[in-house]
């Protein structure tokens, strides 16, 4: 009888499968790809999955172990998952073994049943009125019965607090016999009168017409771009296609940026369906994510929300996928497999035959190149569903005008006038601390970070220096280290030193400060915003935190400080998020009785993106930029893929560079691979970081298909080149940053 030999994908960096032989009684029949199985890995026990079985294997016999135990009894992924894993670990070059770490629930890789587990629902009663008269003094009571009663198949124990309802409140009335708890493996099957626990609102023009149009292609695979302006009602469209996609018997998949961001966002889905909604985010617990994810798969979870690696989370019968935001950093992994949760989701939806909504106020420009070219459909929200005006965007050039802690005079009159009209200000500065920098004016000693290439920031509040890329930290000095002179400076302002100083300037105004500093205590966050929700004139400081998920409907003036280093960085994509993140902290403001504005501090208000920004808006912005990117040759217009490798001794990952572009080099005329550019090895821009020198080989192809074709031999070899080990090196296809 021929052997039987298992090629299972393992937890390791290595692009390989390992072989293994069955465990001892286990034929050929009760083994199917995608099953787990346990097996000695050096000295010890590890989760693999079976990818495919063979009768011999090149491994010598005597080295040959046998797997340990099958831990399935039928394979835990579904085909389509296993399929995207496998595209996904190609397109990204990356271990398949590895890839499934990125893409499983961590409870599945270490061995955990593949079966749904019991849940606790709470319902109402048969026949519960919330006018009975033993609620009659309990208004909270009789709230909570009302919400439930919404819910004739009962609420999730996990989705409580997104519907408001207290623990407290449910159990008082479960004493009261007005309803009960449930404990089952799931929601039965929907014998509930609709999908609907709230009324739809009734869509205007623009937002039908993208209805309609998605809805006639909601059979099989289409892309759409849905463009519309802040607060146009594009979360209004997706949740009326995702009844669609319910009423059809199927499931809505959502991915949006940052869960603890949008609370607004996830408690409109909640209170909009009588559905089972399933959240995977990074703040829910091992056994939470593994529960949602086989609810999901069974087929008993019926909309999926969730952040970036939510995206692989299998669906029985699936039906739509929207990204919200899909404009949003947060989509791309940049650690182990760095993926594009986008660009996967339009893969995923074309293999799965599935409609897909890419979302956004502000688009990607690959995005909207889709569009021109036709890959995708473009849908245009252009107007404000509630009425609101969009605010108004100014230029504001701050060329030789004094600024006092980054604020100009103009800008202090603007803040002025606002506050005194009763309504709230948003000072936008996308820098943390009081200082970018400490300088000695005696010597010209600058708070140099002892392990990268980088100033430390000056956080006065706690009196230290602090590197923002390595995290070292150390106590403000009081006088110079070097001469040992007293009259040290800050140079340069944060949103600590804007703070203090809008304290100074509007002492009978609150200012409060929004950033990773301020907030990083538990409910910290929410307590800011409740102040601001209470509508008394304050000032916001912050960061792009401010940038996301919140409305701040008084506020009518945004301050922004400083656009000019993003817009004009050395990043080619620098413009591009600098233009999005002011549109999206303009979009927080206004509302229709009083009009935002935004004004924009530049010294260089007369270039044209920001004048193409400022006065026709973002689409002739991105055209502007589409072009630039065209007559330069960079992405969409051609691909990139970043090889960065770094070390503990300087000129080492040079070193292995100059070796790899050698072998590219070699590659490319033994393939005879055209339009693939080779550019460096070149320092990274910051070429030492947390003690380790840096350094990357831009890879540029003006056809993708040329660039794959290299990249599968050369990483091969890049495995195997004698300094691989010594070097840390990684490969980012697609990459979002070039650092
Ligand atoms: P977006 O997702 O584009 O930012 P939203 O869907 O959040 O926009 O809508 C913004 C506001 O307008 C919300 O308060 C929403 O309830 C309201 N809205 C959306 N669509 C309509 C509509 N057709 N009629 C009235 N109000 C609407
Ligand atoms: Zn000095
Ligand atoms: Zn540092």
């Amino acid at each position: 009888m021929p052997e039987l030999i298992l090629r299972l994908a393992l937890p390791s960096p290595l692009r390989r499968l390992f072989d293994y032989r069955a465990p001892p009684g286990l034929t050929r029949q009760d083994l199917q790809p995608g099953m787990r199985l346990k097996v000695p890995f050096g000295r010890r026990e590890i989760v693999g999955v079976l990818i495919e079985l063979r009768n011999h294997s090149e491994v010598p016999p005597e080295k040959l172990k046998a797997a340990l135990q099958l831990l399935d009894p039928h394979t835990p992924l579904p085909a389509a998952l296993l399929k995207l894993c496998l595209w996904a670990a190609q397109y990204y070059q990356h271990s398949l073994g590895d890839t499934f770490s990125w893409a499983l629930p961590a409870l599945l890789r270490q061995g955990e049943p593949a079966q749904l587990r019991q849940e606790r629902y709470w319902k109402a009663v048969t026949g519960a009125n919330p006018d009975d008269p033993r609620l009659q003094r309990a208004p909270r009571q009789r709230e909570a019965l009302a919400t439930l009663a919404q819910h004739p198949h009962g609420v999730a124990q996990q989705l409580l607090s997104q519907l408001q309802l207290s623990r407290d409140s449910l159990e008082l009335l479960q004493a009261k016999g007005l309803v009960e708890l449930e404990v089952r493996s799931s929601t039965p099957q929907r014998h509930h009168g609709g999908w609907l626990a709230q009324a739809e609102l009734p869509l205007n023009a623009e937002q039908s017409s993208a209805c309609n149009a998605i809805h006639s292609g909601l059979d099989s695979f289409n892309a759409y771009l849905l463009a519309g302006i802040t607060g146009s009602g594009k979360t209004e469209v997706y949740l009326q296609l995702i009844r669609q996609t319910l009423e059809a018997g199927k499931q809505a998949l959502v991915l949006i940026p940052e869960i603890n961001l949008g609370p607004q966002t996830l408690q409109r889905f909640t209170r909009r369906f009588n559905a089972r909604i399933v959240l995977l985010h990074s703040a829910i617990s091992d056994r939470e994510r593994l529960d949602a994810w086989l609810a999901a798969r069974d087929g008993e979870a019926d909309i999926i929300i969730g952040t970036r690696s939510a995206l692989f989370t299998p669906m029985k019968n699936p039906g739509l996928i929207i990204i919200d935001e899909e404009h949003d950093a947060s989509y791309k992994q940049q650690e182990g497999l760095r993926y594009h949760a986008r660009d996967l989701a339009l893969v995923r939806a074309q293999q799965e035959d599935i409609p897909i909504i890419l979302g956004s106020a502000t688009p990607s420009l690959e995005s909207l190149q889709n569009a021109y070219n036709g890959r995708y459909a473009l849908l245009r929200l252009t107007r404000r569903a509630g009425g609101a005006q969009p605010p108004r965007l100014l230029r504001l050039d701050i060329k030789s005008r004094p600024l006092d802690a980054g604020i100009s005079g103009p800008m202090q009159q603007a803040i002025e006038q606002t506050l005194q009209a009763g309504q709230q200000v948003l000072v936008f500065l996308n820098r943390r601390g009081f200082a970018p920098t400490l300088l000695c004016h005696d010597c010209g000693w600058i708070s140099q970070c002892p392990h990268c290439d980088a100033r430390m920031t000056l956080h006065q509040r706690s009196a230290e220096l602090r590197c923002h890329h390595c995290g070292h930290s150390q106590k403000q000095p009081k006088a110079c280290p070097d001469c040992s002179r007293v009259d040290l400076r800050p140079v340069g302002a944060g949103t600590e030193r804007a703070e203090e100083r809008l304290n100074t300037l509007f002492p009978q105004f609150p200012v409060l400060r929004v950033d990773r500093d301020s907030t990083s205590r538990k409910g910290a966050m929410d307590k800011l915003f409740q102040s601001i929700q209470r509508g008394k004139p304050c000032i916001l400081v912050g960061t792009q935190m401010l940038a996301k998920g919140h409305h701040f409907p008084r506020v009518t003036l945004v301050a922004i400080l400083d656009a000019d280093g993003g817009l004009f960085s050395a990043d080619f994509r620098g413009s591009e998020h600098t233009a999005q993140l002011i549109l999206q902290v303009a979009g927080r403001a206004g509302r229709a009785d009083e009009p935002g504005r935004v004004i924009i501090q530049s010294h260089l208000a007369d270039h044209p993106l920001l004048v193409q920004l400022t006065e026709q808006g973002y689409f002739a912005f991105a055209e502007q930029a589409l072009s630039e990117r065209r007559s330069a040759g960079l992405p969409p217009f051609s691909h990139l893929a970043l090889l960065r490798a770094d070390s503990l001794k300087p000129a080492q990952a040079e070193e292995f560079l100059d070796a790899a572009c050698a072998l590219a080099e070699q590659l490319l005329g033994t393939l005879n691979c055209s339009g693939v550019e080779l550019l460096g090895p070149v320092p990274a821009p910051m070429e030492r970081r947390a003690g380790r020198y840096r350094a990357q080989l831009l890879l540029q192809a003006s056809n993708r298909a040329s660039l794959h074709r290299l990249l599968t031999p050369w990483i091969q070899q890049l495995e195997q080149l004698p300094g691989s080990r010594s070097v840390r090196w990684t490969l980012d296809i697609d990459p979002t940053d070039l650092f």
